[in-house]
């Protein structure tokens, strides 16, 4: 059998390269072994917070020279590792928690970077949006990811509002302080019937993942003050899709064909575009004739 240190290498890891590194969003085991491998290979690490990111390393017995960049200046500080990219170097980068650029800094970063020539090379690793997702359930198949919800209450409502038709499950993040309040937004914008997960402090002692309805979320997160704390990801169900009605649905189409077309005739167009019978649809453009 071959080590598993020998599969981490066994992968290329070319210089001048900026290898995007995903940490764990919790429990430090959560780190993979090619992560560990390329945070010990790269010449240095650009991070949110060197502060944090110093004490990571340290978990792992490693120890680099360390890099900010942040929301603040990621722009300009990426152009001092596209510096390092140009002598030669590895850089890696990684945010304070789970996977660079997902509602973290990185990804301008990136476009920066692979502007200038130099390649990118992703880390796959713990992200909270997969880690919740991956215990949703069928229901959240089909998903959109929509990060923070805006904090104001006004922006949160018309955001909320575009959005009560979206057929995806939907997943956001939250922060402890605005959980409820948030969650009673999702329920007055989309109704109280929808499904919701709510996944508190993954990967940590306290990690908790609830199912209910967006009806009862408020009040479940009420019923307790350590249902409020931590870190939190929504998955929100989506909007029902139409149900496929009768064959009356496609009056307009069958109406517009009829202005050009005998009923059989109609009939075999309108049958071809919808997928509906054209005995059905036959007998309803009689009607409407
Ligand atoms: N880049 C990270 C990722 O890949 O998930 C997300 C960073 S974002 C600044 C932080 C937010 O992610 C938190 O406010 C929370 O909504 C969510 N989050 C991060 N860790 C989490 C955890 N352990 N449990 C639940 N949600 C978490």
């Amino acid at each position: 059998m071959i080590p598993l240190s020998e599969l981490a290498q066994a992968q290329q890891y070319p210089a001048a390269a900026l290898y995007v590194v995903a940490t764990p969003i919790g429990n430090a085991a959560d780190i993979t072994l090619r992560a560990l491998h390329v945070l010990g290979l790269v010449d240095r690490i650009a991070a949110e917070d060197t502060r944090n990111t110093g004490q990571l390393l340290s978990r792992y017995g490693l120890s680099k020279p360390l890099l900010a960049v942040h929301e603040h200046n990621e722009r300009e500080a990426a152009q001092r590792v596209i510096e390092h990219l140009r002598a030669g170097e590895r850089v890696a980068y990684v945010s304070d928690a789970g996977t660079p650029g997902i509602s973290d800094p990185g990804a301008k970063l990136v476009d920066a970077v692979r502007a200038a020539g130099f390649a990118v090379v992703p880390l796959p690793g713990a992200s909270a949006l997969a880690t919740a997702l991956s215990v949703a359930g069928d229901w959240a198949g089909t998903f959109t990811f929509l990060g923070f919800l805006p904090t104001k209450a006004k922006q949160r409502i018309t955001a909320l509002q575009s959005l009560a038709s979206h057929s995806h499950a939907m997943v956001f993040y939250e922060a402890p302080h605005r959980v409820i309040e948030s969650v009673q937004a999702l329920a007055d914008a989309f109704g109280g019937a929808r499904r919701l997960l709510i996944a508190r402090e993954l990967t940590k002692l306290h990690e908790a993942i609830h199912c209910c309805t967006l009806a009862e979320g408020p009040a479940w997160l009420a019923g307790d003050p350590n249902r409020q704390r931590g870190e939190f990801v929504l998955v929100v169900e989506g909007a029902p899709t139409q149900p496929s009605g009768g064959v009356e649905d496609h009056d307009a189409l069958l109406r517009t064909l009829l202005e050009e077309l005998p009923v059989k005739g109609a009939a075999k167009v309108a049958a071809a575009l919808t997928g509906v019978s054209r005995n059905d649809l036959y007998a309803r453009a009689l009607e409407l004739k």
